[in-house]
């Protein structure tokens, strides 16, 4: 017998999901699983795809993350939820839809959005970092602690917060040096000095020039006078760019965080404007995959419950 795969591309849909990493998955599961007609739109670039592997989620510590959304997408295809690699470009209110367009060209529609957009992480722009983010250059000792402990850490200051990254790391290895970079020695408070001393943090003034790296590995911070200090890991903090385009196009109220505007959200994760829900690094930078997957759960389960409220409503009324 032959078997013919049927792609549908109908243009209505109960939920439209902006997003196809661990938040969008998990949220696009619950809809399936309720009967929902609902569409992913996914761009397919996850946060942590620089990282071999995925630490800290129960059941999948050590996963790699490309396998994490292989497992996802197959698990919301048997519940008949369509998957579309494409990239949303526009959104805006329809009557009582919204009309969603893709940079492939298609417009789609849904009466519900879930905008799990994740964020983008703007690295500190010295020589090597890019190159090595997610391996030997880190920004989360709770994704990559354990896999790196005891080693010879440096931490590459981005600002005066960069004093709470040195002394949280401390926590996975006692040999850590605080790269100044350009924060100036005076900008550290007094106890910002007495926390380092205390957890044994050697703070290094001067400019970082680049990272040197031997044989596909870190091995040092090389600052601008030449001087070099033998290193073999390097946190640092990038700042989180929010996705919060589309949101904005709605009109969607946002809050300002010493980490970037995110959307204003109730515990839902329903943002200000009606029928949109926002889940994962979407709404906070905080958000590990475990949060990400949770957040997107919560979502898609308020909007089942908006979806079967509002039609018996409406069948009420009738
Ligand atoms: C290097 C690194 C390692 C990490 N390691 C871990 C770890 O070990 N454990 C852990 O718990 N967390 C880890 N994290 C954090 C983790 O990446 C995030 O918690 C997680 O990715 C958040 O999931 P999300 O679904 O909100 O966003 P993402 O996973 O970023 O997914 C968002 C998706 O939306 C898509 N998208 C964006 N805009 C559009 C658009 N306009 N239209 C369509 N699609 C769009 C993107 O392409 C992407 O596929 C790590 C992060 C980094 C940077």
């Amino acid at each position: 017998m032959v078997h013919l795969e049927v792609v549908t591309m109908t243009d209505r849909y109960e939920v439209i999901v902006v997003g196809g990493g661990a938040a969008g998955l998990s949220a696009a599961l619950v809809l399936g699983r309720s009967r929902r007609r609902a569409l992913v739109v996914d761009a397919g670039a996850p946060r942590n795809a620089p990282a071999a592997h995925m630490q800290g989620y129960l059941s999948r510590d050590g996963m790699p993350p490309a396998e994490f959304l292989a497992a996802g997408r197959a698990e919301i295809a048997a519940y008949g939820v369509e998957l579309v690699e494409d990239r949303v470009v526009d959104v805006a209110r329809d009557g009582e839809d919204f009309a969603v367009e893709l940079a492939g060209g298609r417009t789609v529609r849904a009466g519900r959005l879930i905008v799990a957009t994740g964020l983008k992480d703007e690295l500190p722009a010295v020589p090597g970092v890019a190159g090595r983010f997610g391996r030997d250059v880190l920004h989360c000792p709770f994704c990559h602690g354990w896999e790196v402990r005891d080693r010879p850490f440096g931490v590459l200051a981005r600002n005066p917060m960069s004093v709470h990254q040195a002394l949280m790391v401390s926590g996975w290895s006692k040999d850590v040096t605080l790269f100044l970079h350009t924060v100036a020695e005076e900008e550290l408070s007094d106890d910002d000095l007495r926390r380092l001393a205390a957890a044994g943090v050697k703070v290094v003034p001067g400019e970082v020039a680049r990272l040197v790296v031997e044989d596909d590995r870190l091995t040092g911070v090389e600052l601008a006078d030449g001087t070099v200090h033998e290193r073999s890991v390097v946190f640092v903090s990038p700042r989180p760019l929010p996705r919060t385009g589309l949101l904005e196009r709605l009109g969607a109220e946002l809050r300002e965080t010493p980490f970037g505007a995110y959307p204003v959200v109730d515990e839902t994760g329903r943002t200000t404007v009606p029928g949109v829900w926002a889940a994962g690094n979407a709404v906070g930078f905080a958000e590990q995959v475990v949060h990400a997957a949770s957040g997107g759960y919560r979502a898609a389960a308020a909007i089942v419950g908006d979806l079967i409220m509002t039609s018996l409503d409406t069948a009420a009324r009738d």
